[in-house]
C-alpha cells in the first residue's frame, strides 16, 4: 500500500490551486492556511516542514495550547466564532482574526487591542446562504455594520469571511462566491476608512477550486491535508 503523506497532500492541492487560477487567468497569490483543529502538534509540524506558513483554528482553548509549542515558526489565525470574554487570550497572538460577525465583539476587540497598543487585523464573516447552522452577517446587514464599526479606531476590516454550505451543488456554491465578490466590490467603492478589501477567505476542501475560480485569495483547507477528522 502506499502510504498518502501530508506532503503529497499539499503538492495536489497546490496543484488544483494553480490549475483554478489558470482556468480563471488570475495572476495574483493564493495563500492556503492549513485548518489545523483537532491535529497533534507533531503532525502540524510536519506539516511546517513541507512548507505550511498559516494555520487556522477554530477554538481559541486550542490556539492557546498549540502557541506555545508551535511558537513563530507558523502564523496563526482564528476561523471560528469568537466569544468576547475569550478575545484577551488571543489578540496579540493571531495574525487575522476571520470570524467578526457582531457589533459586540468587534468593541471588545478594540477595547482589548487598544490595551496593546496595536491594531488588529480582522474579517467580516458573511453567511451568504444564510444557513441556520452558521454564524456570520446576512447579506442586509454588512453595510451598515461596516459603518458602524467606523468608529472604533483599533480595529480594521481586512476583507471578507464566508463558509459556503456544504453541497455538490457547483452552480450553487459558485453563486456563494460570485457574491462575495460583489460584496468586496461594493465596499471597495465606498471608500470606508478602517476597511480595505484585501482578502476574500472561501473554499474549504468541498470548495475551494471554484473559490479560487471566483477570487478568493486566502483558503483555508483541514480534511484535505490532514484527511478526515470528528471536529
Ligand atoms: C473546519 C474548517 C475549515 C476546513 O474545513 P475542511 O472541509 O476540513 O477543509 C475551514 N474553515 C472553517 C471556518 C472551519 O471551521
Amino acid at each position: 500500500m502506499i502510504k498518502i503523506t501530508i506532503k503529497d497532500n499539499l503538492l495536489y492541492i497546490n496543484d488544483r490551486i494553480n490549475e483554478a487560477k489558470t482556468k480563471s487567468g488570475r495572476k495574483d497569490n493564493v495563500e492556503l492556511i492549513a485548518v489545523t483543529k483537532t491535529v497533534d502538534v507533531d503532525i502540524i509540524k510536519e506539516a511546517i516542514a513541507a512548507g505550511v506558513t498559516d494555520i487556522g483554528e477554530n477554538k481559541v482553548q486550542e490556539l492557546e495550547k498549540k502557541i506555545p509549542l508551535l511558537g513563530n515558526s507558523v502564523n496563526y489565525h482564528m476561523i471560528g466564532y469568537l466569544q468576547s470574554n475569550k478575545v484577551k487570550y488571543i489578540i496579540n497572538e493571531v495574525k487575522l482574526i476571520h470570524s467578526l460577525d457582531r457589533l459586540s465583539l468587534a468593541k471588545e476587540i478594540d477595547k482589548r487591542a487598544k490595551e496593546h497598543n496595536m491594531v488588529v487585523n480582522t474579517l467580516l464573516q458573511i453567511n451568504i446562504a444564510e444557513e441556520e447552522t452558521k454564524f456570520g452577517l446576512k447579506s442586509s446587514e454588512v453595510i451598515p455594520f461596516i459603518e458602524e464599526i467606523q468608529k472604533f479606531t483599533n480595529l480594521r476590516i481586512k476583507g471578507l469571511m464566508t463558509i459556503a454550505p456544504f453541497t455538490d451543488d457547483k452552480k450553487l456554491l459558485r453563486n456563494v462566491f460570485k457574491t462575495m465578490v460583489n460584496f468586496k466590490k461594493d465596499i471597495t467603492i465606498r471608500k470606508y476608512e478602517n476597511v480595505s478589501m484585501d482578502y476574500l477567505s472561501m473554499g474549504m476542501t468541498n470548495d475551494y477550486e471554484i473559490a479560487v475560480e471566483e477570487g478568493a485569495n486566502l483558503i483555508r483547507i483541514g480534511t484535505g491535508i490532514f484527511g478526515s477528522r470528528n471536529y
